[in-house]
């Protein structure tokens, strides 16, 4: 079984860990919220804004982190957040994710007095129904900003800490990664980790190899957000090796923002071939105009992933996912029976 075919990684169970909230709603329902919401968009039908949104034009991860301007637009209340929380859940069930780990700063979301905690509650009430309807469990990240100052961070940081137990698995860093360094935001990495919120940092995309060794070294991060860059320091490649920090990997994106020039070029093939951990994610459904599934037929038909490789692909997803041990047990059970039964 070494070329699956494209139903095959359809039913392939999956777990998605780089997901972005504000970066994955359908073209639709941005539609039907902004036109509730008396929002001005750049198109009038949702082809005309799915393509829009798409980017294929960006020259830099700043350019590309402009779009969320126009989704956060209709994300600033409890009914739209839950709204696109639950079809995001939704739409992830319908290619056989049985977890996903969905991500955003609730900071974005209060530009019309919605409150931070309010932001968060809403969205886990969206992945709590989800849940209930169609049986795919969750998580939500908090992410705090780059380019935000440190003390935002750090009440991005304590939310993480206070939601713990109702439904936050993470926290990390995000944004515009050059001039923004882990280090500036060395509070709230120190306030989630004692607090045993695991954390993910997005490093190595907007910039070097440097910042993904801070990520390491000063932020606790347990996992590495694309670490695309990590092949230009060795030693460091070999440390992460070492201790087994998985990379979550979004090829689409890294080509959007020119981390890399083509799917074939990136240098995930590479990582897998040290001994690295992998796992692939779609980063943004909308602005990257993919689903998880097709980021494994990219891995697969551009990258040559064996089934066998993306298989432990799949399966680092749960091995790494921010859940309980028993939680861990369960989603690896049904993973191993789920794989075990496509390939009979
Ligand atoms: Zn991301």
């Amino acid at each position: 079984m070494l070329t699956p075919a494209p139903e095959l990684l359809l039913r392939l169970p999956k777990s998605e860990l780089h997901v972005h909230l504000d970066g994955s709603l359908r073209p639709g329902t941005l539609l039907a919220l902004a036109h509730e919401r008396d929002v001005e968009l750049p198109a009038r039908s949702a082809a005309d804004l799915a393509d829009h949104m798409l980017v294929s034009d960006a020259s830099s991860l700043e350019e590309y982190l402009q779009r969320f301007e126009v989704t956060l637009a209709v994300m600033q209340d409890a009914d739209a957040l839950e709204r696109i929380a639950y079809e995001l859940a939704e739409d992830h069930a319908a290619e056989n994710v049985l977890y996903v780990e969905v991500r955003f700063c609730p900071a974005l979301n209060t530009a019309k007095g919605l409150a931070s905690s309010e932001a968060v509650e809403a969205t886990l009430r969206g992945l709590a129904r989800a849940k209930q309807d169609l049986g795919i469990q969750s998580g939500v990240i908090v992410c705090a900003l780059r380019s935000h100052a440190p003390s935002r961070s750090l009440e991005m940081a304590d939310l993480a800490v206070g939601y713990a137990p109702h439904g936050v698995c993470g926290f990390d860093l995000a944004g515009a990664e050059a001039g923004n360094p882990v280090a500036d935001h060395i509070a709230s990495f120190e306030r989630a980790s004692r607090a045993g919120v695991p954390i993910t940092i997005h490093a190595g995309e907007g910039y070097g190899a440097e910042s993904i060794r801070q990520a390491v070294e000063v932020g606790h991060a347990r996992r590495i957000g694309h670490g695309t860059r990590l092949h230009e320091d060795r030693a460091l490649m070999e440390l992460i090796a070492a201790r087994g920090i998985p990379l979550e990997t979004c090829l689409t994106s890294n080509v959007q923002t020119r981390v890399v020039t083509s799917h074939g070029d990136h240098p995930a093939r590479l990582y897998l071939d040290e001994g690295l951990t992998v796992c692939l994610g779609t980063d943004n459904r909308l602005m990257s105009g993919v689903t998880l599934t097709q980021e494994y037929e990219h891995a697969r038909d551009e990258l040559d992933l064996t089934w066998k490789e993306l298989v432990a692909v799949a399966r680092a997803g749960f091995e790494h996912a921010f859940v309980d041990p028993a939680t861990r047990v369960e989603l690896l059970r049904r993973f191993d029976q789920d794989v075990a039964a496509i390939e009979s």
